[in-house]
């Protein structure tokens, strides 16, 4: 994009089950190979993500990689342009938020990429923003974790530390209290912090947040952040996040396992999001049906992964995958 200096990459990875579909992600990159990188690997993932729930959509992603911050003029122009080329793949492509974009963004790239841009706000005619959605799916996840590990979905006194308390992390930690669990939390925006900690929540700091002890850790900040240095300080029975991609290299899931710490795979844990904006806006469901739906297909789809992997002996990794190809596989 000329006028800004940013790279917009769009990544479709499969259309075997239906359009190329994911968010657009605006952020900046050390360099144009690292932005690429990031969007092949997010548009792969998306096509795991939809394949596991049995959803008629493909894999991609889009990334707006920007120098720098821009002014809100030079950004809306940028997006407008970036909605043209959405719409020159007529169908192809269909896209939503994701880091560093909102439905106010969905908003103004829905100007020229019409009828190929989702959830939009409400006043624009769309369903809004997905993160409780993926928070609510995240909350399911929890529940049949804890099920599985220790025989009830109660998590009552059961101890979550959320990392990243921002859309989806908020909800999730709302979600959290209702249902009577003990929490902990991380962040990096003091704003978000003094919030959450007059709310009566216990702060972890950013050095502790890997080796405090709790029943569940739940990233819903970054990506990368279970790797070879983070995994042997982890002092929790599960990870269940909504963080995209938190495995570093996929031989992480094998030192979890070594561990003998459960791992949710997050595209098997983050598709609430999705699901409901796609169903609330294509399939016409209700509020009420795409909550349910949400809650309902995360917790199959996960209690599907852990039995597989129990049975095989494998990673619930591996196990996630293994189901997600031989739906693309069965599909032709
Ligand atoms: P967000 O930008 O609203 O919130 C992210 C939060 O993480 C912010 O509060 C930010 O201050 C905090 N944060 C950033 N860096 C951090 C760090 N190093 N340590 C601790 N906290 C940090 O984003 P979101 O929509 O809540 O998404 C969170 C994650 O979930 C992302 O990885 C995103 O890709 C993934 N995800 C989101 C959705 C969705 O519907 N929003 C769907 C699927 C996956």
């Amino acid at each position: 994009d000329h006028p800004t200096g940013a790279w917009i990459i769009i990544a479709i990875h499969s259309t075997r089950l239906g359009p190329g579909t994911g968010g657009t992600r605006m952020q900046t990159y050390s360099d144009f190979n690292a932005a690429l990188q990031d969007t092949l690997r997010l548009s792969e993932s998306m096509t795991y993500k939809f394949a596991i729930p049995d959803m008629p959509y493909g894999g991609a992603k889009a990334v707006i990689a920007v120098p720098h911050t821009l002014d809100t003029p030079f950004r809306s122009e940028l997006l407008k342009r970036y909605g043209k080329l959405i719409k020159q793949l007529g169908g192809l492509y269909l896209t939503g938020p994701d880091v560093g974009t909102s439905a106010e963004d969905m908003d103004i790239i829905s100007e020229t990429g019409n009828p190929y841009v989702f959830s939009r706000t409400p006043s624009a005619g769309g369903s809004g923003s997905s993160g409780p959605y993926t928070a609510l799916g995240v909350f399911a996840a929890i529940q049949t974790a804890c099920e599985f590990l220790f025989g009830s979905n109660s998590l009552h006194n059961r101890s979550v530390l959320v990392q990243g308390a921002g859309s989806v992390g908020r909800t999730l930690i709302s979600h959290l209290q209702q249902a009577g669990a003990e929490i902990y939390f991380n962040d990096i925006n003091t704003d978000i912090i003094t919030r959450l900690e007059n709310q009566g929540l216990h702060f972890i700091p950013s050095e502790q947040i890997y080796s405090t002890e709790c029943d569940i850790f739940s990233p819903c900040a970054l990506g990368g952040v279970l790797n070879a240095e983070t995994i042997p300080q982890l002092n929790c029975r599960a990870i269940v996040g909504g963080a995209n991609n938190q495995l570093t290299e996929p031989a992480d899931a094998d030192k979890l396992r070594d561990r003998n710490i459960l791992y949710a795979p997050d595209y098997v844990v983050n598709i609430g999001g999705a699901m409901a904006i796609l169903g609330l806006e294509v399939q016409g469901w209700t509020i009420k049906q795409a909550e349910a739906e949400v809650s309902a297909n995360i917790k199959r789809a996960l209690k599907q992964v852990l039995a597989l992997s129990a049975k095989e002996n494998i990673t619930t990794e591996d196990a996630a995958r293994r189901i997600a190809k031989k739906r693309l596989v069965d599909s032709t």
